[in-house]
């Protein structure tokens, strides 16, 4: 057995190099102007991406540069632990630095709901849709990512968050999805383009916040702000994602990389 896992390791890092995998960057610039979530005003808010320079080859440092930075732990591209959600609070490894490594590391499927949303903002991926896709690509693999494709990254400035008087409108899953994916599929979690793994009016939704409240409440993983998913193929990709290692974490600002076929494909 181990020889076959030497030999699985080396092809892929010959793939690597030579370009029969490539590798797609699935994250947003951690950036002061990138847009984080907005609770309404009676709730503590995620702060913005925050830089300041400590030297740069001048008299506080005549060699060196570097910056200090900070943000809330849900700010960019960012990885959310069960522990985020009061359903996952007693869970056993719930957060960032208590997740085992080896959940960072897992094969994703990308549903693609981009027609749908480029029509209707509040669109929510139904079981229905799932099923269909299933039809088309095969049953969505335990322990895998669900990637929610819906070019939501690909808005600018106030059209990402989507306000309104009445809340944000984004797109997002039912509850009757999230909960199939998590009973029926046993995925490892659920990644979107958008603020949030839910919908932006998911607060009407029942439960409320069906992603949050039932993927943590199952100890499953949420990734959120992700890019670049029109790059990856609908099935046969490899996320990797591990969040900063903050003691008792909730989540994690990280870079996402995806391994897909390559050109040699
Ligand atoms: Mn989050």
């Amino acid at each position: 057995m181990s020889n076959d896992a030497n030999m699985v390791l080396n092809q892929l890092a010959g793939a690597l190099v030579g370009g029969d995998v490539n590798v797609v960057d699935l994250t947003h610039t951690l950036d002061p102007d990138f847009p984080v979530i907005v609770l309404p005003p009676e709730f503590g808010q995620c702060a913005r991406f925050r830089v300041e320079e400590v030297s740069r080859y001048d008299h506080r440092g005549p060699a060196w540069y570097w910056r200090n930075f900070s943000c809330g732990e849900h700010t960019g591209t960012h990885f959310d632990a069960p522990v985020h959600w009061v359903s996952g609070k007693d869970l056993p490894n719930a957060t960032v630095d208590a997740i085992p490594a080896g959940a960072f590391v897992r094969q994703a499927v990308v549903i693609d709901c981009s027609s749908e949303c480029a029509g209707n903002e509040d669109f929510l991926l139904t079981t229905d849709h799932i099923v269909a896709w299933e039809n088309e690509y095969g049953s969505i693999p335990a322990g895998g990512w669900v990637l929610m494709r819906t070019d939501w990254s690909k808005r600018k400035g106030a059209e990402y968050l989507n306000m309104r008087d009445d809340g944000a409108h984004s797109p997002g899953p039912t509850a009757e999805a999230v909960r199939f994916l998590v009973e029926q599929r046993d995925i490892i979690g659920f990644g979107t383009e958008t603020i949030g793994t839910d919908a932006g009016q998911a607060a009407h939704l029942s439960p409320p916040y069906p992603a949050h409240f039932l993927l943590h409440g199952a100890g499953k993983y949420g990734l959120q702000c992700l890019a670049n998913l029109d790059q990856l193929p609908a099935t046969g990709s490899v996320l990797i994602c591990p969040p900063l290692k903050i003691k008792h974490g909730s989540g994690s600002p990280l870079r996402v990389l995806a391994l897909v076929p390559g050109e040699g494909q």
